[in-house]
């Protein structure tokens, strides 16, 4: 086998396939759901490793943690004067 057609078989089945970022199983490309740990999972990325969905609850706690720390900001500086 030449070094060209096992990268043409490597590619081909991440072409196919992808694998759970939690659990490493192969699922196939248009899967949703892990079936093995039952995650959500979305498009692989180049190394054929599904995406984990967008945590938009740690996104909203990050935004009001910043939020209460600038609102403790803008009190210290009115504390100040
Ligand atoms: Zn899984």
């Amino acid at each position: 086998m030449t070094e060209d057609k096992i990268n043409e078989t490597i590619r081909g089945a991440d072409t196919y396939s992808k694998r759970c970022p939690y659990c490493f199983v192969y699922l196939s490309l248009d899967a949703k759901v892990c079936y093995s740990c039952n995650h959500k999972v979305r498009n692989p990325n180049k190394y054929g490793i599904a995406k984990k969905p967008f945590d938009w609850y740690g996104f909203i706690a990050a935004i009001v943690t910043w939020a209460a720390f600038g609102y403790y900001l803008w009190w210290w500086s009115i504390q100040m004067k």
